[in-house]
């Protein structure tokens, strides 16, 4: 993980930090006592942070267990536990890249101005870095805005791209665009798709249509649907995710604009209650401002924790992985 990401993303969570550890200096004030009013703040100050009402009362759920088991009397002592229950509350089996090194397609779906033509440019430059062969379909005809935004990111990636006439068949986008993957040997096709929401039945059929094609002319290809998901829309873009999760079989969750936003605890929610993985997340407008998402690094930049400390402390449970590993096999 690039350094200067790690300060963007601290950066760019200023907000939401600011917001949440003002509400959690309010609740952990050193002398009080842990009573019922106490959950009751904590719980609030959660829910104002955009962590979701579900990862919320898994959270103090669990922190009640944790007074009643250790005999916890004074609030401060359970700040610790906290901001370790919602570490464990973003954790999940989400740090399979593994389809970077297979021939793929990337579908990337969303609604229209969170972020998706931008996460397509940034995705193909993070590709085409580590010597894959990435070809780039505009299957969104729907605005010949929306190609030529498109095309202009192809360029900055230095990515072939596949176009359609404007109000053309996507499908035909993608027919012409698998030929060239196949011609061209690629490995990597990122389609980018219509973001009309309104009509799921559409979008549905649309999907559907691309998918036999790309199943006739790549058959047997590695398949990820990845939602672009606006950090700064809060709850609404978990509803955007279950009503996209019903017209497609989503994989993975592309969380942007987690620079300069207040919203960004939806993060945890995302994670907690979609249990879909987030796989990248966007923190400014430039071609390398998108990463994978690492959700130590995420919590540690919502608690304003040293990365250098962290991250050494996260070397050493690697080294005791690998050592065990070593040991066991
Ligand atoms: P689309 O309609 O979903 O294809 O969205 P676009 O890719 O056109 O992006 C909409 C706007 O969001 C553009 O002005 C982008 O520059 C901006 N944008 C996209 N990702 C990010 C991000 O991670 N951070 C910020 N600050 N802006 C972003």
């Amino acid at each position: 993980m690039a350094k200067g990401f790690f300060a963007k993303l601290q950066i760019g969570l200023a907000k939401t930090r600011d917001k949440f550890l003002w509400g959690m200096d309010n609740v952990f004030y050193d002398d009080a006592f842990v009573d019922e009013e106490f959950y009751e703040e904590l719980e609030e100050v959660l829910i104002m942070a955009d962590i979701g009402i579900n990862a919320t009362s898994r959270i103090i759920d669990k922190l009640r267990a944790q007074v009643k088991e250790q005999g916890i009397i004074h609030r401060a002592k359970c700040k610790e536990l906290l901001v370790q229950n919602i570490r464990e509350q973003m954790r999940t089996d989400g740090d399979d890249y593994s389809f970077e090194n297979k021939k793929t397609v990337i579908f990337i779906i969303g609604v229209n101005g969170v972020g998706k033509t931008t996460t397509v440019g940034k995705l193909a430059s993070i590709y085409r870095n580590k010597g894959k062969k990435v070809i780039i379909a505009a299957a969104d005809t729907y605005r010949a805005a929306a190609t030529e935004q498109l095309a202009t990111w192809a360029e900055r990636a230095q990515t072939p791209i596949i176009t359609g006439r404007e109000g053309g068949d996507p499908a035909s986008v993608i027919y012409d665009a698998t030929s060239a993957f196949k011609a061209r040997d690629c490995d990597i096709l990122i389609v980018d798709t219509a973001g009309r929401l309104h009509n799921k039945k559409n979008l549905m059929e649309e999907l559907a249509k691309m998918n036999r094609i790309i199943d006739k002319e790549l058959p047997g290809i590695w398949r990820e649907n990845f939602i672009v998901l606006d950090g700064t829309t809060g709850q609404n873009a978990i509803n955007q995710a279950r009503e996209f999760g019903e017209a497609a079989d989503l994989t993975g969750i592309v969380l942007t604009k987690l620079d300069g936003t207040a919203k960004g605890g939806i993060a945890v929610a995302i994670v907690s209650e979609l249990n879909i993985p987030v796989k990248y997340v966007g923190v400014g407008e430039g071609i390398d401002d998108l990463e994978r998402f690492n959700s130590d690094e995420f919590v540690d930049a919502l608690f304003d924790v040293d990365r250098d400390d962290a991250e050494t402390n996260n070397d050493k449970v690697e080294e005791n992985k690998e050592e065990q590993e070593n040991s066991n096999g």
